[in-house]
């Protein structure tokens, strides 16, 4: 169609710069909570600055760049509309899409991704977008799913399974959920609950009840949620609406050529970014939550080997297999999805977890990731296509054809 020949007419006057937009890389700084330190204040300066946050330390001092830079002033919303608000639209219209949050325990990765009610983070605020475009799309019809699992010391729990840790925090009897890679899906976890959802409320409350079931777990294993990564993952099918009675409501004379159009949204709230606490126990969650993070690490400053290589194939050879993390974040971060990472930092803290004495070394290590991001994740993101109907199988024609009306 047009915007198709306009894409690749912007492409090509573009030239290499197609990554541009398909990757955001923001910084956000968390308001200090405790008393003054005039120090740490004067090692950093990020005031004024959208772009940029500038470190005077001895070791790795200097400018780093980013899409943005938010300061204190700057709510969820602003967040939002800098960082996801353009991913989400381009998800309802065929594209994978990954938001997620990266930094210190304490740094605002949570408070940035689900907020409080009075002010709404990514998650609800991109549930409110999804249905404001299929309200407005009234010529394509939508079926949505939902999941939400946590990985935990390298094990994939399903947060929307049920009773999935009963009373006392023990884990119930749920079935191990592997991973598993197909042409069509990429790597997927199974077997994983979905729910399908028709309206925002029925959404925001499949993941709040996720949520609940995090925290029940982690009043058993001090601050899990922050040694734990949590997954949204909403797959938006949708189809051409067939023209005349069946906008009218007539749902038996809606004959549909055509395949279903599938993408995803991943919405990653990350297990904090600092090394383990030094005591035992914490050391074995926390050398899992490293080798997730740390293979991360790898595979994103591994991706600069690729800058010049046309395929995603070239990456075998990083090492996304040797996390689940990883292996669940390789179609993203290979560059099948458009990524949008949230790096969240605190400075100029004391009477804090961010005041340790390493806090700054975490801080620039963020910084750092967050620009090995910037430069190497390249994204060749392509709309799915109705014809070719990636995941238009029988079955999601079956279920679009009991829920597509009934969505509010
Ligand atoms: P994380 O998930 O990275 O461990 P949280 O999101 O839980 O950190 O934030 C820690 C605390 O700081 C929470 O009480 C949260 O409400 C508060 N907080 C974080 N970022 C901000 C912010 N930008 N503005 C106001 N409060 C914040
Ligand atoms: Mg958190």
């Amino acid at each position: 169609g047009d915007d198709e020949a306009r894409g690749r007419k912007n492409n090509k006057t573009d030239g290499e710069s197609t990554n541009k937009g398909n990757v955001v890389v923001s910084v956000r700084v968390r308001p200090d909570v405790g008393p003054k330190d005039g120090q740490q204040d004067r090692d950093w300066d990020v005031n004024g600055k959208r772009h940029m946050v500038t470190y005077h330390g001895r070791d790795g001092g200097g400018d780093y760049i980013y899409d943005n830079v938010f300061d204190t002033q700057d709510n969820n919303a602003r967040v939002y509309d800098a960082t996801a608000k353009r991913l989400v639209r381009r998800v309802m219209e065929g594209y994978h899409g990954t938001v997620f949050a990266y930094g210190m325990t304490g740094t605002g990765k949570t408070f940035s991704m689900q907020g409080t009610a009075t002010s709404p983070g990514v998650i609800p605020l991109a549930i409110t977008d999804i249905f404001s475009y299929i309200r407005e799309t009234p010529y394509r019809e939508f079926l949505l799913r939902v999941s939400y699992l946590e990985i935990y010391n390298e094990k994939i729990n399903d947060l929307l399974a049920g009773p999935v840790i009963g009373m006392g925090g023990q884990p119930g009897p749920q079935e191990e959920i592997k991973l598993r890679e197909d042409s069509k899906r990429g790597v997927y976890a199974t077997p994983l609950k979905e729910e399908i959802v028709q309206s925002p409320t029925q959404l925001l409350r499949v993941i709040s009840r996720g949520d609940q079931a995090r925290r029940v777990a982690g009043t058993q294993f001090n601050s899990r949620s922050s040694r734990s990564h949590a997954v949204v993952q909403i797959v938006v099918e949708s189809r051409e609406r067939a023209p005349g009675p069946s906008l009218a409501g007539d749902k038996r004379s809606a004959i549909i050529p055509g395949g279903v159009r599938v993408s995803t949204l991943s919405l990653i709230d990350l297990a904090g970014s600092e090394k383990a606490a030094d005591d035992k126990e914490r050391r074995t969650e926390g050398s899992h939550i490293n080798k997730s993070l740390l293979t991360l690490g790898a595979v994103v400053g591994g991706l600069a080997g690729n800058k010049t290589g046309k395929d995603g194939k070239k990456d075998n050879h990083l090492p996304y297999r040797d996390s689940k993390l990883t292996r669940l974040l390789q179609g993203a971060l290979s560059g099948n999805s458009l990524v949008s990472i949230l790096c969240t930092i605190q400075i100029g803290a004391s009477g804090s977890v961010a005041a340790s004495s390493n806090h700054a070394n975490e801080t620039l290590n963020t910084l750092k990731f967050a620009s090995r991001a910037k430069n190497n994740i390249v994204s060749h993101a392509k709309k799915a296509d109705d014809s070719l109907g990636a995941g238009g199988d029988a079955g999601s024609r079956a279920l679009l054809d009991r829920y597509r009306l009934e969505i509010q």
